[in-house]
């Protein structure tokens, strides 16, 4: 028996990643019959080999994360795993075009944050203006986050990017046009990531349901292809713990007048005070509200506290 990663999903079979290469495989029966997303990309699984090259899936190691996306279901809302085994989250922003936008990033975080992934910021194109990194770092700093500087034109920080990804399986999250694709080719030539071209490759249209796809990298280590973060989104976040995913807001959370505070126009806010004194950037406080009113709309997250 041999173990490997789960790559991808095409129907019933799958492809998986082993040590001496890629199989197809599929599920023994006895899996067959529990629940449809019993496997997913990122999933460890213990293979039996055949003589003829083909492959059968025997079980599932127990997930270390799940990344999971809201599917309809028959009475609410259900979580569908899309990926599992995520160990980080690697938000990528770029000096320009586009320009860093602090609320889709502290969206990311956030979602990383709620499903208990680690993430770590990446700042590219620093060839283009170095001041921006400095702003970065002001912002995200107090909260604990690395931040780490790249170029692929120069090249910079390229070394410490390999390091970040190796032997991780990581998703990388970010704007269109900030270098995701760029970044991962300059680690891994022979890759010739077009990561939306890999997709194409292997959805053959029959299950267009957009399955994340984990791709293997030469220096070791994984990276989830799309749906990612975005169809995660924050659908289920409990607005109570939102606060929880802001770092450098838990020191304060205990110091609030009100146990329940929302940390929105409450008299007696630690948070507030805290961000008006400045021990972090006040426009954090601004992606949390908003982030808030979205999570807070009746729904799923609401549903499931009635429920409860
Ligand atoms: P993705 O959509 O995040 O995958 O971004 P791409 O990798 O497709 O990059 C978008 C554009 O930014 C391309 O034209 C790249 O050549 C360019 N680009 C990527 N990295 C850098 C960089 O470090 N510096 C500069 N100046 N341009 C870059
Ligand atoms: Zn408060």
């Amino acid at each position: 028996m041999t173990t490997g990663v789960v790559l991808a999903r095409t129907g019933s079979t799958y492809r998986v990643h082993t040590d001496t290469g890629e199989v197809t495989a599929v599920l023994r029966g006895k899996l067959k019959h529990r629940d449809d997303d019993r496997v997913v990309a990122g999933d460890v699984v213990d293979l039996e080999l055949q003589s003829d090259g083909h492959a059968t899936i025997s079980g599932v190691r127990r997930r270390k994360s799940v990344l999971a996306r809201r599917a309809a279901g028959e009475r609410r809302p259900r979580a569908q795993p899309i990926a599992a085994n995520v160990d980080q989250v690697v938000v990528v922003a770029s000096v320009r075009s586009p320009e860093p936008s602090p609320r889709f990033l502290d969206r990311f975080l956030v979602i990383a944050a709620a499903n208990r992934i680690p993430a770590v910021l990446v700042l590219n194109k620093i060839d283009l203006d170095r001041t921006a990194l400095d702003r970065l770092l002001e912002r995200y700093t107090p909260a604990g986050y690395q931040v780490l500087a790249t170029s692929v034109r120069l090249p910079e920080g390229l070394a410490a990017f390999r390091d970040l990804l190796r032997g991780r399986e990581s998703v990388l999250a970010g704007q269109s046009g900030v270098g995701k694709s760029s970044l991962l080719n300059a680690l891994d030539p022979g890759l010739n990531l077009r990561i939306g071209e890999i997709s194409a490759k292997w959805d053959t249209g029959k299950h267009t349901t957009r399955a994340a796809l984990v791709v293997p990298l030469a220096g070791g280590g994984y990276v989830v292809d799309t749906p990612g973060l975005r169809e995660v989104g924050t659908w289920g976040i409990d607005p109570e713990l939102l606060a929880v995913c802001f770092p450098e807001f838990r020191r304060f959370l205990d110091q609030c007048r009100f146990d329940n505070c929302r940390h929105l126009s409450e008299p007696g806010c630690a948070v507030r005070d805290a961000a008006e004194q400045g021990a972090f950037d006040a426009d954090r406080l601004v992606s949390y509200q908003r982030l808030y009113e979205e999570v807070s709309v009746p729904s799923w997250s609401s549903d499931r506290r009635r429920g409860r």
